[in-house]
């Protein structure tokens, strides 16, 4: 047995030096990004929500948990990664004392002969050895040789990942060779439970004790030996996400990377545009160094599992964006940089021309690590974000990216431009005069009060009507509908008509930090002067822009989207639907208002209170819901690549063939009418389909107007 201990701890030695010499590697070039101190800062903060994030993602696999089968494999091999930490430190417990003292029987102290643990340990390993079999079963199925483009795995290192699987089979091979062994020698600490071990042990038992003696300590030390080889594979490949995903987790927001869009850092601190300065400043995102350790600990926990890719309404329309291949892209390139990162002032000079030649490389650009057409497909849906098992959080680094083109280097789609300019000498994205802001108000038949620099006594919410809501055809119907429910259930509300500028938000999402900060910091000033407390927003951008983000420049208010209230005040019985429309309907949730900011319930409890309504879901609902290509400031950009997102979206609706399609966003209302028109056009649609609001829904059914028939 001292032979065997000797080998043991030399290869454990070995691997260890490997393995740590490659973690010190790992730290020491996320440690070269940039700072985020607010990370530590809210997680320190916040430590009873991450610690319940660690219990529900981590552990509990959560989102996981929500692709049944993959989900559930994963739950057992990762189970399987703690538990068997137990089967290890009875292995080198043999190892240690075998060496020692010449008899190999070690048991854990206290709990080390219950057969409680002895099942568990075999129960975990069977499972995992199940899970192998359900993965290797849904990689073949899903092999992007067969479906290509569709393939979630499409682009992820797959040789990687089967060599992963082939490890984890090795390491509970050898176990039950071992433990087999291990019981027909008289060795193994568990009377009873260890059934799998049992089982092996009785295909062992003919061998005889001889062999048996032998293959207990080749177990043993295969059992190890495989442990280490696999540590040392994982800290190199795919598979460091096993140490990385609850640091990742721990350190992302909550509850997730969606909703606000964050304020621009540099050198950990935020911007402050008077005094900041493009030579010595981080505008957003231009170099690969201009990366933050949270966006280094981003790339080394991606799994490659694609889940953020199959979600993704740009990949899914044939665009050349992935979520998955822009974390990659971005990874793969900071390892071949890594020792230009990692290295000091004077010794970049003297660092390998190939690296040095790869730092001519652009971050984004024709020739760059990531293409424009990436860049700009995105619509900032967060359908990434919400499906991405470990947190990552794509659409900062997206953001980041854009906001360096758009200020540094003014790259970007150049019919935005136009929309820059309206906001800046307008205030809305259409160029209107601010005195068409109140049209709407004067086509209803009871008066809204406007705010002249305060709110008056008895308004209780300020409507927030929005730059589609008050300018837009389409958006006025909702805007008018929304004003007539608060005037029937005896709400009292106000709105700032020419005083209200756009939030910013379409000027954010595009990556006009600047601009943004311009509109917003001139409407907090509004909202404050007049004393603004509570807020109701009909546009899900504006709603998520008021909530969320004008909070990070001092504009703090109680702000609820139009489906919130409404449903509230059916509830309190102060809107009575009482009319029905016997109408199919499908409702397509807007990704500002559910994913980003989680109201699935209220625009759907609306709907099912309103008599007669027969609602159907889309294949693609709630938090898989797919987007209508206008977020992310889309709406104001050519759709040049691949299928129209919106077109797409509609062909999803009409398989429900509803009467009506209804919505809860403006910008949503806009781009489905649009798809929903040219399917008119060709046939494809029934003519009567037409795409509205929930509230218009309500206020028919309210006002008891008579439906036309669909
Ligand atoms: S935010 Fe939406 S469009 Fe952008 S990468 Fe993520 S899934 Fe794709
Ligand atoms: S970013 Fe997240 S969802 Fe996408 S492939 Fe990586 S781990 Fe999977």
């Amino acid at each position: 047995m001292l032979l065997v201990a000797i080998i043991g701890l030399v290869m454990t030695v070995v691997a260890v030096a490997l393995a740590g010499r490659r973690v010190l590697w790992l730290y020491k070039l996320a440690t070269s990004g940039q700072p985020a101190p607010e990370r530590v800062e809210y997680a320190r903060a916040n430590l009873g929500a991450e610690i319940k994030a660690q219990l529900v993602e981590v552990f509990g696999q959560r989102k996981l948990l929500k692709w049944t089968a993959s989900g559930t494999a994963h739950f057992f091999v990762m189970w399987a990664f703690f538990i068997l930490i137990t089967v290890y430190l009875e292995a080198y417990g043999v190892l240690i004392q075998g060496g020692i003292t010449g008899t190999p029987d070690f048991h854990i102290p206290l709990v080390g002969t219950w057969a409680v643990l002895g099942f568990l340990q075999d129960f975990i390993a069977v499972a995992a050895l199940l899970g192998l079999i359900a993965f290797a079963v849904i990689r073949v199925k899903n092999s992007p040789k067969k479906l290509g483009r569709k393939s979630r795995f499409s682009g992820s290192h797959l040789g990687g990942a089967w060599l992963v699987l082939f490890m984890i089979f090795n390491v509970i091979w050898t176990m039950f060779l071992f433990r087999g062994a291990a019981i027909n020698t008289g060795n193994f600490p568990y009377r009873s439970g260890a059934f799998a071990s049992e089982a092996a042990a009785a295909v062992l038992h003919p061998l005889g004790e001889g062999v048996n003696e032998v293959l207990e300590p080749v177990g043993l030390l295969l059992h190890i030996g495989v442990m280490l080889v696999f540590s040392v594979i994982v800290v190199n490949s795919k598979h460091l996400h096993i140490f990385t995903a609850p640091m990742n987790v721990a350190f992302s927001r909550r509850p997730d990377g969606n909703g606000p869009a964050q304020p621009m850092r540099s050198g950990g601190k935020v911007l402050d545009f008077e005094e900041a300065d493009p030579e010595t400043d981080v505008f957003g995102r231009g170099k690969i160094e201009d990366t933050t350790w949270k966006g280094f600990l981003d790339f080394y926990t991606c799994t490659e599992c694609g889940r953020c890719q199959d979600q993704c309404p740009a990949w899914n329309t044939d665009k050349p964006l992935s979520p998955k291949m822009l974390i990659l892209d971005q990874r793969d390139h900071a390892f071949k940089v890594a020792p230009y990162l990692m290295a000091g002032e004077q010794e970049r000079a003297g660092l390998h021309e190939d690296v040095l030649a790869l730092l001519e490389k652009p971050l984004v650009g024709e020739d760059g690590v990531i293409h424009p057409d990436v860049l700009w497909s995105c619509t900032n849906c967060g359908a990434c974000v919400e499906q991405c098992p470990v947190d990552i959080e794509h659409i900062d680094h997206i953001l980041d990216m854009r906001r360096y083109q758009v200020m540094i280097e003014s790259s970007f789609p150049s019919e935005a431009g136009v929309m820059l300019k309206n906001l800046e000498n307008k205030g809305n994205p259409w160029g209107m005069p601010e005195s068409k802001r109140a049209e709407w108000v004067e086509e209803l038949d009871f008066e809204v009060e406007i705010v002249d620099e305060k709110m008056p006594e008895d308004a209780e919410y300020l409507f927030w009507v929005g730059c589609a809501g008050a300018l837009e055809d389409r958006a006025k119907k909702t805007t008018k509908a929304v004003a007539e429910l608060l005037h029937i259930a005896g709400v009292k509300f106000a709105v700032l008509g020419p005083m209200e500028a756009c939030t910013g938000d379409p000027a954010r999402r595009l990556g006009m930090e600047f601009l943004f900060n311009m509109l917003a910091q001139q409407n907090i000033e509004t909202l404050n002067e007049a004393g603004v407390k509570k807020i109701v927003a009909t546009c899900p951008h504006c709603f998520n822009t008021l909530a969320n983000e004008y909070p990070q420049l001092g504009g703090t208010y109680e702000v609820v989207h139009h489906t919130q209230l409404l449903a509230h005040l059916v509830d309190e019985g102060k809107l009575t639907p009482i009319t029905p429309i016997e109408e199919k309907i499908t409702y397509h949730d807007p990704c500002f208002l559910g994913r980003h900011n989680k109201v699935y319930a209220q625009p759907r409890d609306i709907m099912a209170k309103v008599p007669g309504v027969q609602t159907q879901e889309m294949h693609r609902c709630k938090e898989r819901g797919f987007c209508c290509g206008a977020g992310g400031a889309r709406m104001w950009m050519e759709e040049r690549i691949g299928k129209r997102i919106n077109t797409e979206r509609v062909d999803e609706a009409l398989t429900t063939d509803p009467d009506r399609v209804s919505t809860a966003c403006p910008f949503c209302l806009v781009m489905l009418g649009d798809a929903i028109n040219e399917k008119k056009n060709s046939g494809e649609a029934k003519e009567t389909l037409e795409v509205v609001d929930v509230a218009q829904l309500l206020i028919k059914s309210v006002k008891g107007e008579p439906t036309p028939a669909p």
